[in-house]
């Protein structure tokens, strides 16, 4: 391995990305970002990072093939994808084409078409390595264990903004309430998934493809204090968790880096003020959501592409005040009963069953909002 690896960092401008710099600016990191884009933000797009990377604005549609393009050249070693939503998996899928390590805040990317991406990777000797926090303690409990040795998971969640109101009040519960997360930091539409759980169901697919999992074996528990952030429990019985604080640039470098460890300025968390850690099994008539993730885990083929779809659309709509906070999981439900069709043989027909949901949801909003 080279002693310096090129970086390439996909929404530079976003949440993820700015740690993502942050983090490479204040540790001695043997990465050259040697290319940034951002999505429409274009001057805090020129102010990011080191003045000699070349930068790509994807607003425009020349300019996002020429992203493409750059991406299945090669001419690096490892790529950040934190994009957000649906649109960032054709950065993903050039990325690994060109056997280049993905570091995959993206989670997108896997549950809309994970089969076909871990597939590919597999092909390409190209790593997938998780940044989203839940992920990336699964993967890091896992050196020299290989997924084949794991008899269950446990994806941890925080229970969101509204973990504490009685589930009798969420069909009142306004956008301000749905935004105010206990522990994360996070852009708005991965904290009204957290508040749905949604995110939590999301993050089922995602670990069945990344660890090769059956629906079954993977498990959710509410943990309010957001420290351990996954175990995983192998065949012989014995468990392992991975913990620190509730911090984004903890994942980000630990997925940068690997598979070496390199030193950071993060600070640990202090088992002495954090003595008392808690854990619950998720009541799933609060959280309905969540069940809808093992059902996609289960369906595979295009539930994931048509899940995801249905929820960045309800979202959006609920943020705009224009359907009700439970509207979010009843709308997701309708659209996996009612748009999924099996099989996808490639990214085109992810992007189609993507475009059948959105166009589903979008009509029963519309007779949400006449009737
Ligand atoms: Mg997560």
């Amino acid at each position: 391995m080279p002693a310096t690896r090129r970086l390439v960092i996909l929404g530079a401008t976003g949440t993820v990305g700015v740690q993502a710099l942050e983090i490479l600016a204040s540790s001695a990191s043997p990465l050259e970002v040697v290319a940034l884009s951002a999505h429409s933000r274009a001057t805090e797009l020129a102010a990011a990072g080191p003045a000699k990377a070349q930068r790509f604005l994807t607003s425009d549609s020349d300019q996002d093939s020429d992203l493409l393009r750059f991406l299945r050249e090669g001419a690096y070693e490892i790529c950040l994808n934190a994009v957000v939503g649906a649109a960032g998996l054709p950065y993903t899928e050039a990325a690994l084409s060109a056997g280049c390590d993905v570091a995959l805040a993206n989670k997108e990317s896997l549950v809309l078409a994970g089969g076909l991406l871990t597939e590919l990777a597999a092909q390409q000797g190209a790593n997938i390595v998780p940044v989203d926090s839940e992920h990336s303690a699964i993967h890091q409990c896992l050196p020299g264990g290989k997924p084949k040795d794991i008899r269950q998971i446990f994806l941890t969640a925080s229970g969101g903004a509204l973990r504490d109101l009685p589930s009798s009040k969420l069909a009142a519960v306004t956008p301000a309430q749905a935004l105010a997360h206990p522990n994360w930091d996070m852009g708005p539409r991965i904290t009204i998934d957290s508040a749905t759980m949604m995110n939590k169901a999301f993050e089922v697919i995602e670990a069945r493809w990344l660890f090769d999992l059956a629906d079954h074996e993977i498990k959710v528990l509410i943990h309010r204090q957001s420290i351990v952030h996954s175990m995983v429990e192998f065949i012989d019985g014995s468990m392992l968790a991975q913990l620190g604080p509730p911090d984004m640039s903890f994942p980000i470098h630990y997925a940068l880096h690997f598979p070496q460890r390199k030193a950071s300025p993060l600070q640990g968390f202090d088992p002495v003020l954090f003595s008392n850690l808690t854990f619950e099994e998720p009541d799933l008539e609060h959280y309905p959501a969540l069940a809808l993730g093992w059902r996609a885990a289960k369906l595979g083929g295009d539930a994931g592409a048509v899940l995801n779809a249905a929820d960045e659309i309800a979202v959006e709509a609920f943020l705009q005040e224009r359907i009700s906070f439970p509207d979010i999981t009843r709308l997701c439900a309708a659209a996996l009963e009612s748009c999924c069709k099996g099989f996808v043989a490639d990214i085109a027909d992810v992007l189609e069953a993507d475009a059948r949901s959105r166009a589903f949801v979008t009509a029963e909003i519309s007779n949400l909002s006449h009737s």
